[in-house]
């Protein structure tokens, strides 16, 4: 049983150890003034700003992870949002992955994050703080009914819907992923102040949290934007394809093989992650 269990141990360290990417090294922000670099899933950043992790109007997650870095303008945007909410009477933020201090490639769980643009913010408003150990072991909270079809009744709050309109609404804010059952409820919630929907996409998972990615900032000659979300407020026959029984091409994208670094990035690495 042990002895099992130990090479499982080493098994799994082994996996570990093969999956870390080089930009685990990188402990620190590079020195700069702030620049995203790349896409979203295939970049990096100089200059990041740790986010604050005293606030009164956020939490901040699994800093033992210490992905809470990211480009000036996303900790704007999520000290902004955080006011909103807190103003609002709606509770506290809790946020969760940014990206690791340069930015770059996850070992896993995220595909992006990785130019200091995107962030995790869970789906649940606390009116009460989180303690260390809750904050350190976050308890996710699954808003998804098991078929998928619909969100559980019991645990949909109007502060969720309110919380992810807010982030919609921001200037800064380019798409905001959730789960299609989530996006399907927005829709039905939303009255006829649907502008704010165009952003918020549909997406694998994603059933207890948001992703919140921000555009390009205008200064970052190397930032690669998405093209825009298509017009009106996606919930007609794309959202509902989302639901259809196997449709070719609807599962979980496959790991492929990353394309190569933007020149900057790998002259980054090259520099720093010796
Ligand atoms: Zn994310």
């Amino acid at each position: 049983m042990k002895n099992t269990a130990l090479a499982l141990f080493a098994l799994l360290l082994s996996a570990a150890a093969t999956a870390a990417t080089p930009w685990q090294k990188l402990t620190h922000p590079v020195p700069g003034s702030p620049q995203s670099i790349g896409a979203f899933s295939n970049g990096c950043i100089v200059g990041a700003q740790e986010l604050p992790l005293q606030s009164d109007t956020y939490q901040v997650m699994r800093t033992d992870q210490r992905r809470y870095f990211g480009h000036p303008d996303l900790v704007l945007f999520i000290q902004r949002l955080s006011t909103q909410v807190h103003n609002l009477g709606l509770g506290t933020v809790l946020v969760g992955d940014m990206g690791m201090p340069a930015g770059g490639r996850f070992n896993g769980g995220h595909a992006s994050h990785q130019s200091g643009l995107d962030v995790d913010i869970f789906l649940q408003l606390p009116t009460t703080r989180w303690s260390t150990a809750q904050l350190l072991k976050p308890q996710a909270l699954d808003l998804v009914s098991r078929d998928g079809k619909s969100v559980v009744p019991s645990l949909w709050k109007p502060e969720i819907s309110s919380l992810i309109k807010l982030a919609a609404q921001d200037d800064e804010v380019t798409r905001i992923f959730v789960n299609p059952a989530i996006k399907q409820q927005l829709c039905l919630d939303a009255g006829t102040d649907r502008d704010w929907l165009r952003k918020v996409r549909p997406w694998f998972q994603h059933r207890a949290h948001m992703h919140v990615r921000l555009r390009c900032p205008a200064d970052s000659l190397e930032c690669v934007d998405q093209p825009a979300p298509p017009p009106g407020d996606g919930c007609g026959a794309e959202l509902q394809s989302w639901f259809e029984p196997a449709k070719p091409g609807s599962s979980t994208p496959e790991k492929k093989t990353p394309p190569p670094l933007p020149p900057s990035c790998q002259a980054l690495l090259d520099e720093h992650a010796l």
